[in-house]
């Protein structure tokens, strides 16, 4: 089977890709307005203090909030044990910058709290770290030699179907992280009725970009087990 009968055979999946491409889009530009939008109302508290307040809050008195570089680079390190806050989330004091820092100290909850999903997460890190810097090189030969040589596209599947696995166990663990984020800035009273609702928003937003990222992988699976299934059939 060369490139051509592949593209031919699979022009409801060319529509597809399309589809996610254009929905990926959407929602993240969707969630840089919403940040947008909310990074105008302002709140007392910095996303530093709203971070160090609710690590305290629940106990976690050895995680260490710091400020990182650029945008959107918000993220919890376990291994160091730190809560990383892009700049403007560090700095400033309103509702988008509030949610993210609660979101990203959930994730350091889930860890204290050895929540299932982020263990079988973390466990499939290295893993997933090393199939992702060969597995396009694997596929892309697997498709080549898939009649003469089958087994290497099937081992390309394997690794690639790992990464899909790894997109889908991590919406729990974000959808959790944001629940508890809201929760708490609910409970603490550093949202009101009103802001809280704002915070919910911006969230839900980056927790839809997982969601198109796990179907677009899960897409992207299908169609590579479509072609070793076409490649045998020839
Ligand atoms: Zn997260």
């Amino acid at each position: 089977m060369d490139l051509q009968s592949i593209m031919a055979n699979h022009t409801l999946y060319w529509v597809l890709f399309f589809v996610i491409a254009i929905a990926s889009w959407i929602v993240s530009a969707e969630l840089e307005r919403r940040i947008k939008k909310y990074s105008q109302v302002k709140l007392t508290m910095t996303g530093k203090e709203v971070a160090e307040k609710m690590l305290r809050d629940n106990g976690i008195t050895d995680v260490q909030v710091i400020s990182t570089k650029g945008q959107l680079t918000d993220h919890y390190n376990p291994a160091n044990k730190t809560v990383n806050l892009s700049e403007t989330v560090y700095n400033q004091a309103n509702v988008a910058a509030a949610a993210v820092a609660a979101h990203e100290c959930g994730h350091a909850i889930q860890h204290d709290k050895a929540y299932a999903p982020v263990k079988l997460r973390s466990a499939l890190v290295p893993v997933v770290s090393f199939s992702s810097k060969i597995v396009t090189w694997v596929i892309l030969f697997g498709m080549l030699f898939v009649e003469s040589f089958p087994i290497l596209l099937e081992v390309g599947i394997a690794m690639f179907a790992l990464t899909t696995l790894f997109s889908f166990i991590t919406l729990p663990v974000e959808v959790d992280a944001s629940r508890r984020a809201m929760n708490w800035l609910q409970e603490s009273g550093i949202t009101d009725r009103e802001t809280t609702e704002m915070a919910s928003k911006a969230l839900h937003g980056a927790a839809y970009t997982y969601l198109v990222a796990a179907l677009s992988s899960l897409a992207t699976l299908i169609y590579y087990i479509l072609i070793l299934m076409g490649g045998r059939r020839d």
